[in-house]
């Protein structure tokens, strides 16, 4: 069951502030999904490989499919023909693996650089020093990777009430964004994307300057 005022009123919300908002509907059923779909809503965000891929094929052509957990170098290939973007891009070997997949369909791959903010250990991702290493190889290779496009930064923050907390994590991986876009992005129109909030901070992200949302239990209720 989709809660329709809700996608109605969090779509004006964030066209105010020309936030994309991305419909997560892992373990939702393609009912939920094509009902959304139906209001408009066109971006749907997934985290497991199968699962994306059977809604792929079940679900209107026209959707954009983000895949937004972690995802093994391996299992790319699955997904290479149709995903719109990848979210949590947190290594090189990943990132050339996504170009490598990207090249066989003729196509060019979006994808987010993961920054790990939160204190949590188990969280993916990569920190500001990381994340620059791996643009040293990037930039070395740049030439060779012509399927992969890096459009920006994503993470999460934190699972804690603590707003003080939340706003300063999110604020970590916007400034460390516009550092990127002053830097190695300088001139790179397409690195425009901070793809940070949930439904439970979504707020403290627009008001941190992100600009993509990923927003699941809202919506679809809780899982
Ligand atoms: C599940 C998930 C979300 C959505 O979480 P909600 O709290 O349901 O809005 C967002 N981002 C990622 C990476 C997720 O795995």
């Amino acid at each position: 069951m989709v809660n329709k005022p809700v996608w109605e009123k969090l779509t004006s919300e964030l066209a105010a502030t020309h936030t994309t908002l991305i419909a997560v509907s892992k373990t939702k059923p393609v009912s939920d999904i094509q009902e959304l779909y139906d209001l408009g809503q066109r971006d749907f965000g997934e985290n497991y490989v199968q699962e994306l891929t059977e809604k792929y094929s079940l679900l209107p052509p026209d959707i954009r499919w983000h895949y937004i957990g972690h995802l093994q170098s391996n299992k790319v290939k699955y997904i290479a023909l149709f995903v719109h973007m990848i979210h949590a891009v947190d290594s090189f070997k990943l990132l050339e693996e996504i170009n490598r997949q990207a090249l066989k369909h003729n196509r060019c791959i979006d994808v987010l650089l993961q920054m790990h903010i939160a204190e949590e250990e188990t969280k993916f991702g990569m920190d500001e020093s990381e994340i620059a290493r791996m643009l040293e190889y990037y930039t070395a290779q740049q030439d060779t990777l012509n399927n992969v496009r890096i459009c920006g930064l994503m993470g999460m923050a934190s699972n804690t009430e603590d707003e003080n907390k939340i706003t300063s994590e999110f604020a970590r991986l916007r400034n460390y964004f516009i550092f990127l876009s002053e830097t190695i992005f300088f001139n790179k129109a397409s690195f425009s994307v901070c793809s940070i909030g949930m439904s439970a901070d979504y707020k403290l992200a627009v008001k941190q300057g992100g600009n993509m949302v990923r927003i699941g239990s809202m919506l679809f209720g809780s899982r």
